[in-house]
């Protein structure tokens, strides 16, 4: 029996990402406020939030500051728009303080208020970029299997998730996918993980000569998948893709919507995971999650490249109404000082090793086949048989079941495509804490059969 509240959901809101049939029964969780890094329900049940809400609440809940910066610029000016060389303080010093902090070289950023529209600004900037370099047909774009994007037309094409495709008739011709770097479940037997991403880099590579080089303009990645299962590429994975892409001039464009901003323990994912991208787009920590906004950095060809249109064009056509938003960037402003100060990004290398730990533990349950991260951010895969990888049937729901039992637990987790469950709390997590997460995870996995 679903409470009134629960009742009223199912008849007016349709839920993102949710089996809308079997939704009908369960009805929604409720939440209704929080506090550090917990969260609690509708009935005051807390739960501890192991996913940093979507994978964005890196300060957790209830920050006090975040609240005064977003109040205050909401009374000073809660609006304003970057349109036609209109501007404002917030945006002029976040972008000041982003082109400092990016690790690839950065001459301008622009803002975005999501993760897919950063993405999808990535894609027609390298289109716009090769018709203004005078190579239109380079314009093909290359991600993962099992990448994440966003859901605009261009990047759910971008994105490598049946979900995202089948009867969308996505993706759209010239969206590319190269083999997922997650070597438990696509080695071969017995493949070293260096065999493993020489391989794929060597696909890759046979991928863009059988296109032909002069089609392909760009390769978008994560420097760890997040929505596709939370999966660690191999060490050097990176290293020998940059070197296929930069060998055809393909433009490598990192995808740290997740990464950026602290979770691998390096402000940027990049960083960690050895990438040298052209470009990053970020989005969800920027803002510790508290209210939308993204952006990429633009390097100073392409900006180069890009006044040269407008003189041309008469504009640069292209923006959101919500582009830099004046409170979203005083909310990352501030953000990005709390990270500084409170040496967040230091704190979260301090604390990977127990968490890595309490982690890579869980591989000993019968259920789990993999159980690995890096920083604050892991997957599990949960298989039907240790030994032989054997996931079980499509339709089995176990990962859901972990999922719903972490639940009564008092924990939330995520389950994601091919039975792996994800673990990314706020990047304020106490060690203590930890331990509270990972001890509810492993009574989770002990009831579900
Ligand atoms: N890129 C990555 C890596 C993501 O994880 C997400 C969202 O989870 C996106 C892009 C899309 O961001 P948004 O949901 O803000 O549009």
């Amino acid at each position: 029996m679903l409470s009134n509240l629960a009742a009223r959901d199912v008849e007016t809101l349709i839920h993102p990402y949710t089996n809308l049939e079997t939704f009908r029964e369960t009805g929604p969780l409720v939440i209704e406020r929080g506090h550090g890094v917990w969260v609690y329900d509708s009935d005051g049940r807390p739960y501890l939030e192991g996913m940093a809400g979507l994978w964005c609440t890196a300060l957790g809940y209830s920050n006090e500051e975040l609240v005064e910066a977003a109040s205050e610029q909401m009374a000073r000016l809660p609006f304003t728009h970057l349109f036609s060389g209109r501007s404002h303080d917030p945006a002029i010093e976040l972008a000041e303080i982003l082109k400092e902090l990016m690790p690839v070289p950065t001459s301008k950023i622009f803002f975005t208020s999501s993760g897919s529209e950063a993405n999808d600004t990535q894609v027609k900037l390298t289109w716009y970029m090769n018709n203004a370099l005078g190579r239109p047909r380079k314009k093909k774009i290359l991600s993962h299997i099992k990448g994440y994007h966003g859901v605009t037309v261009a990047t759910a094409s971008m994105t490598g998730l049946p979900a995202n495709h089948a009867d969308w008739d996505l993706p759209l011709p010239g969206f590319l996918h190269v083999g997922c770097p997650h070597h438990y479940r696509f080695a071969e037997a017995g493949e070293s993980e260096d065999a493993f991403t020489t391989r794929l880099a060597a696909e890759l590579e046979a991928l863009i000569l059988r296109e032909g080089p002069e089609t392909v303009a760009a390769f978008v990645a994560e420097p760890v998948l997040g929505a596709g299962g939370a999966i660690l590429p191999p060490a050097g994975y990176y290293a020998k893709i940059q070197a296929v892409l930069d060998r055809h001039d393909v433009r490598f464009i990192a995808d740290e919507v997740i990464c950026g901003f602290g979770r691998l323990g390096t402000w940027f994912g990049s960083e960690a995971m050895g990438m040298a991208p052209d470009s990053l787009s970020f989005a969800k920590a920027l803002t510790s999650g508290y209210l939308p906004l993204g952006g990429i950095s633009v390097d100073e060809p392409l900006y180069r490249l890009m006044v040269q249109q407008s003189a041309k064009l008469g504009t640069f056509g292209h923006g959101t109404t919500y582009s830099g938003h004046p409170v979203a960037c005083a909310v990352a402003l501030k953000t990005i000082a709390i990270y500084k100060r409170d040496r967040i990004i230091e704190g979260v290398a301090e604390k990977a090793p127990q968490f890595q730990a309490r982690l890579s533990a869980l591989a000993d349950h019968p259920l789990v086949g993999e159980a690995r991260g890096i920083g604050l951010i892991g997957g599990i895969e949960l298989v039907a048989d240790k030994a032989s990888r054997r996931q079980y049937e499509p339709k089995a729901g176990v990962a859901a079941r972990v999922v719903a039992f972490a639940q009564a637990e008092g924990l939330i987790v995520r389950f994601l495509a091919g039975d792996r469950v994800a673990v990314c709390p706020p990047l304020v997590i106490a060690p203590s804490e930890i331990d509270t997460l990972f001890d509810r995870l492993g009574r989770a996995l002990d009831r579900t059969e």
